[in-house]
């Protein structure tokens, strides 16, 4: 039989594996899904890479996917031109592992979470918008939305010249 001889003081900290997503972000994932934008799903044995149209973009050409799987660039122009033109999201085919999903958009890669990724989720019925994403009316802006996020505090970066 073990016992326990001293009191145990481990401090545990708290470690998020995934991204919490505000309302805002369900907002914004819930009206993508109901634009319809053609999507490309290019299947693979576990993972599933999808092609979305940027914002502008309303579908895709197979040519676009070739040049951008296949692209040389010698300047900046031509990277942005084929790169922004269109992201992509890698999605496992687990509904249950679609939080740790990635996309190449500017917001994933600043917050690990974006409207594409939850967007793509509730059109393959992995996730579902909480009821008070779904009623806030399509056309909702961000920053309408904003006031709904819960208060974070944020680092503040001070420059000093
Ligand atoms: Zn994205």
């Amino acid at each position: 039989m073990f016992q326990r001889t001293k009191s145990c003081s481990y401090q545990f900290k708290e470690v998020w594996t995934s991204p919490s997503i505000t309302l805002s972000y369900w907002i914004d994932g819930y009206n993508w899904a109901k634009l319809n934008k053609e999507v490309i799903a290019v299947p693979n044995s576990n993972i599933t890479k999808y092609y979305l149209p940027s914002e502008e973009e309303k579908t895709i050409k197979d040519k676009e996917i070739k040049r951008y799987e296949n692209c040389r660039f010698h300047s900046f122009d031509t990277y942005k031109s084929v790169y922004f033109n269109m992201w992509c999201v890698y999605l496992a085919n687990n509904a249950g592992e679609w939080r740790s999903a990635t996309c190449t958009c500017p917001s994933f890669l600043k917050n690990y979470i974006c409207k594409h990724i939850i967007g793509i989720s509730i059109r393959l019925k992995y996730c579902k918008a909480p009821p008070e994403a779904e009623n806030i009316a399509i056309g909702t802006k961000k920053r309408e939305a904003d006031h709904l996020k819960p208060k974070s505090f944020g680092h503040t970066i001070i420059f000093c010249y």
